[in-house]
Order: structure tokens, then sequence, then C-alpha cells
């Protein structure tokens, strides 16, 4: 079909990662879209072009974007041309807690995705993530554990919670309540294997000994691997015990920064609003 468009002008779908004041009038926006992945666009006099940018520029906000390649300087920044609002999640700006999970949601994926690699996958699991969240009908803290299971696995660096990582016994077959989960191999050990010689070898610690970790049942092992396998809404319905949703909680959200490598101000934030409910 013809178009008078440019041909480097695209419009797509993008929630709202990051946002930074540059200069006095422009904006510097980092955007999860559909199409083109994680992008840096510039916007231009966004503080007054309110007819422009009439979407939210909130963070995890969802807005249909128009942007432009430069057109001459290849190197210069995308600019964003218009912005419609499509979802702005009221329901969960209303709820600190809620938003506190939100915003550690969106420094995952804006800390580990690189720019400009397309990853609808991704987009998707975010953007259904908080569209639970704002629904209401299923704990936060399980579409948590949800979001995390499932942005590793498509992410590529999955735990590996189905055997121990030494002697690949299945949990199952394992003679004991509780594994180890190691953060640094991303693996379960059996206590057997986590107290043996030739493991601390394998995985060794700071100190030479066996490396940060956490214990974990196997009732919490087989839930988390069950949701990261069955579709979205279906693993929403799964019922958690408490136990099981705090060790989750441990395991994933001290996982994803080791792996990561750094520490998310969002994570400390959530952590002090949880532990104030
Ligand atoms: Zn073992």
């Amino acid at each position: 079909m013809a178009s008078d468009n440019n041909m480097d002008d695209f419009s797509t779908d993008a929630i709202l990662l990051r946002k930074i004041e540059y200069g006095d009038h422009d904006l510097i926006i980092t955007f999860l879209t559909r199409d083109k992945g994680k992008i840096s666009v510039m916007a231009k006099n966004a503080k007054k072009s309110v007819r422009r940018f009439s979407g939210a520029m909130d963070l995890f906000s969802v807005n249909h974007i128009q942007c432009a390649f430069p057109k001459k300087n290849r190197e210069a920044m995308i600019n964003l041309c218009q912005t419609v609002l499509e979802n702005g999640f009221s329901h969960i700006r209303y709820d600190v807690v809620n938003t506190a999970y939100a915003s550690y949601w969106t420094e995952i994926v804006s800390q580990w995705l690189e720019e400009g690699k397309a990853q609808p996958d991704i987009f998707e699991l975010l953007y259904t993530a908080l569209e639970m969240v704002d629904d209401g009908f299923i704990r936060t803290e399980v579409i948590s554990l949800l979001f995390q299971i499932r942005f590793m696995r498509l992410s590529g660096f999955s735990p590996g919670l189905d055997q121990c990582d030494a002697c690949r016994t299945g949990i199952e077959g394992v003679d004991s309540a509780r594994l180890w989960f190691d953060f640094k191999a991303g693996r379960v050990l059996c206590p057997q294997c986590r107290g043996s010689e030739s493991c601390a070898q394998e995985f060794p610690g700071p100190s030479g000994r066996s490396a940060p970790g956490c214990w974990v049942s196997k009732g919490t092992l087989k839930q988390l691997s069950w949701i990261n396998a069955v579709e979205m809404a279906r693993a929403g319905r799964i019922k958690f015990s408490s136990v099981a949703i705090q060790e989750g909680e441990t395991l994933l959200e001290s996982f994803i920064p080791f792996h990561i490598g750094r520490n998310f101000n969002s994570l400390k934030f959530l952590h002090k609003m949880r532990s104030e409910i």
C-alpha cells in the first residue's frame, strides 16, 4: 500500500521504561516497543507539547508512539513525534505496593535488554503482567513470580530447578524437604552434594567455600517450574502458600540482581514497602 510516510518513520506500541530530562525542554525516553525492542528516543519540547504527547509520560504506561529516524546524522537519536495513550494502568498507580512491583519489573527489563533488538515475547510478558495487576484478580506477589521466572527463560538464563546440578537426581528423588539454590550457578543442589568436597570446588564462593544462595522447599521449586511452563492465564490461578511465595521471592529477587550484576533501587523500595504492610 502506498504511503506518504517516510520509510524511516515508524509507529509501534511502547511501554515507558525510563525518562531523563535533557536540557530545559527535552526528554530522553527509553521504551520497550513491540516491534523494535528497547529504544531510546528524544522527545523535543516534551514539556510544552501537550498536544503531540497526549499520552501519559509516566513509568510503565503503554502508548502508541510515532518516531522518525534522523534524516542526516544517522548516529543521532531517534525522534519521538507523537504519543497516544493506550493504557495508563490507573489501578496500579493507586496502590504504592503495586507501583513498587511494576517499577521493579520495568527496571529489570530496562537493565537487561540490549537496545534495538526486537523481543516481542518480553513486550507481551511485561504488558500482560501489568494488565493482570491492574485487573486485580490475582495477587501481585504471584504475578511477580510469574513475571520474573518467565522473563529469565525468555532472556536465556532460566534457573535450573528440576534436578540437583551435581548428582543429577530429580528433585522428587532427593531425600530431603529442601534443596540449596546457588545464586551464582543458578542451579539447585541436594544437601549431600552441597556438603561434599567436589561440590565446594565446582561452586566456589568468595571464601572458597559454598557460594551465596538460599534453601528452598521442593514444593516451591515444583510450583516455580510449573508456572514457567504453562500459559500465563492458567499459571495465575495456581494457589501459592505464603511460604512458597516468600521462598519464591527470596530466590528470584536475589538471583536476578546477582545475575544482572547490580542492585536495583526499585527492589530496595519494594522490600521497604512490603515490610510495612
Ligand atoms: Zn546432588
